[in-house]
């Protein structure tokens, strides 16, 4: 048996490209970026090589904290599997996945890429890497410019970065952060043992890091933000990596924690102003999370899917049972509307990553947008991938075959890069300071106004989005914190009716007029998807299938 045909029986998605296979997709992405990237061989490497990589490596080969060389020098390091690592590589030179567009990429790029390797952990060593350069790009002096070429795959040798915020005593509570900075003879130095979960441990050759100068004020706003480079000024190695997490998911990342005892550190930018980068950060990565979610949640749902074309019961093909049909329909939906709203958080990102403080609304928009993505998507990813694991049966449940690590990978989604209740707590700030919701408000209005074929359903979303913000503005601070995750969740599934609805316009197919209509009426309004569903419903989850544009 070839290693192609053993994979294959672990697999039902294994081996297809799946960029080609997803036409749902291509079509949502060519309607942003008007003409669709050319992403047919990372959509084959990600359905084959990596897909098997993943599995292989949260199975077999998880990454080794080394703390001694064999001269018996420590040296913290982190030991990849050589597959990893030649898969990295290739992503970084030859696919170009970290390519930003300040050079000559697009952020749809890069997302789209995500979605197609769609392993949370491989995605966070790139999304890591790609803030770090991101800051240094943004805010760096002339030297730190010079870093990012070795983030984004110019260079022969691929440099990692990290951004190591969260500390023991609180990731949501960034202004309780203990770790501190102070000048010593001229040199920035960082002390403290508390970075807690810091990914890329190990690998990363340098970081980012909040730290407060000695003597700024308490409270996230006296944080100032740090570049930590793995070896200081005289070659010796700068922080201490205690321990490796033992995690359910995520494998291919080493996520560890840090200590640092007077490390060397150099302020990025203006120390006053860490917490506005951190947050700008923070945007970058959670777009990232949220394109990693739907990319497990469509593995997922391609597994669940091919199954139901080979699997008999009761004398039928599963995929000929009205309620798998069901199933498969609610998946799908779900899928294409998070894709939908994800690539509008993306376009206004487009629109606003330049951006410095102080910022204008178009930033503020942007931020709203991607704290209403992060949730929807994490929380459709956990959906998904659990339904696609139902509609294995018991297989579903076995640790030797994908699905299962796909439904981990998808569990912490609505957990790093803040969970849903600050993503929550995010929205009420950036309404309630910034009025965000008011661009919402009238983007959507406009969107609307603009559509000739449902009309009355984007009208209904419109509603829905504007009692929830209602529950907001009648609403005392103890009430509006309690209301701010069924706000956040409404306004995620009003925008991606909205979104689906705009697709379906700018590319002239009902099919995305459909799937709005089942979509508003599913999860917006909570009702049971109408009799007539069922007609339409083999033709909207054939997503593989050529005539989904009709
Ligand atoms: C695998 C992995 C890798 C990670 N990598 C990194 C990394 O590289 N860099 C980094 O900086 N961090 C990293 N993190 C940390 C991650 O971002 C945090 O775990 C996350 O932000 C939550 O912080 P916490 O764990 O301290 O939870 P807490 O902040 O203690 O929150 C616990 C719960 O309380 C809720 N909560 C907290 N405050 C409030 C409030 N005011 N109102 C309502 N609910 C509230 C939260 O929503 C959450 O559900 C990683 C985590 C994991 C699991």
């Amino acid at each position: 048996m070839n290693v192609d045909e053993f994979y294959g029986q672990m697999s039902n998605s294994y081996g297809k490209n799946h960029f080609e296979v997803d036409k749902p997709f291509q079509m949502i992405l060519r309607h942003f970026t008007g003409a669709v990237p050319d992403l047919v061989s990372l959509g084959s490497f990600a359905g084959k090589e990596l897909y098997e990589l993943a599995d292989y490596v949260d199975k077999t080969a998880r990454p080794r904290l080394v703390n001694w060389s064999i001269n018996g020098e420590r040296v913290d390091g982190v030991w990849l599997d050589p597959s990893e690592r030649i898969a990295l590589e290739k992503l970084f030179k030859d696919f170009g996945v970290n390519k930003p567009p300040y050079r000559g990429g697009t952020w749809f790029d890069h997302y789209a890429a995500i979605y197609l390797i769609s392993d949370p952990g491989i995605a966070c060593i790139l999304t890591v890497t790609n803030q770090t350069a991101y800051a240094l790009y943004k805010y760096g002096d002339e030297e730190q410019n010079r870093l990012v070429g070795g983030m984004i795959g110019e260079e022969e040798q691929v440099k990692y970065g990290a951004t190591w915020f969260t500390e023991l005593q609180g990731g949501s509570d960034l202004g309780a952060n203990l770790v501190e900075a102070h000048q010593e003879e001229g040199v920035w130095r960082i002390v403290g043992d508390t970075k807690y979960f810091a990914s890329d441990a190990g690998l990363a050759d340098y970081a980012i890091v909040t730290a407060r100068p000695k003597g700024a004020p308490a409270g996230a706003k006296g944080l100032g933000l740090f570049l930590v480079p793995r070896y200081d000024t005289r070659g010796r190695r700068n922080f201490d990596v205690r321990r490796l997490k033992d995690k359910s998911a995520t494998a291919s990342v080493p996520t560890g924690e840090v200590e640092f005892h007077g490390s060397e550190a150099k302020p990025v930018g203006d120390l006053q102003s860490g917490i506005y980068y951190t947050m700008e950060n923070l945007m970058v990565s959670r777009l990232a999370n949220s394109f990693g979610a739907l990319g497990v949640a469509r593995k997922a749902f391609l597994e669940a899917y091919y199954y139901t074309q080979k699997r008999r019961a009761f004398g039928r093909l599963l995929v000929e049972q009205p309620l798998v049909q069901r199933d498969l329909l609610d998946m799908e939906v779900y899928v294409e509307g998070s894709l939908a709203l994800a690539l509008k958080a993306v376009d206004q990102f487009e629109n606003s990553w330049k951006e410095t403080p102080p910022y204008t609304n178009a930033y503020h928009y942007a931020r709203l947008l991607t704290h209403i993505t992060k949730n929807t998507t994490a929380e459709m990813s956990a959906y998904t991938t659990k339904m696609a694991m139902e509609l294995l049966g018991g297989l579903g449940f076995l640790n030797e075959y994908p699905i299962e690590r796909l439904h981990r990978e998808a569990l912490i989604t609505p957990i790093w890069e803040g969970p849903s209740n600050i993503q929550a707590l995010d929205m009420l700030e950036v309404i309630s300071k910034k009025g965000a919701h008011l661009m919402l408000l009238e983007d959507m209005k406009s969107l609307e106004a603009g559509l000739i074929e449902g009309r009355e359903v984007a009208a209904l979303a419109v509603k829905k989005i504007e009692d929830a913000l209602a529950l907001l503005s009648s609403s005392e601070d103890a009430a509006a914190q309690f209301y701010a995750k069924d706000v956040l969740n409404t306004l995620g599934h009003g925008v991606a009716t909205i979104m689906l609805l705009e697709v379906g316009r700018g590319l002239g197919s009902h099919r995305f007029v459909s799937v709005a209509q089942l979509y508003a009426r599913h999860f917006l309004e909570g009702k049971p998807y109408p009799a007539e569903s069922l007609e339409i419903a083999r033709k909207l989850f054939a997503i593989d299938e050529p005539a989904q544009d009709t």
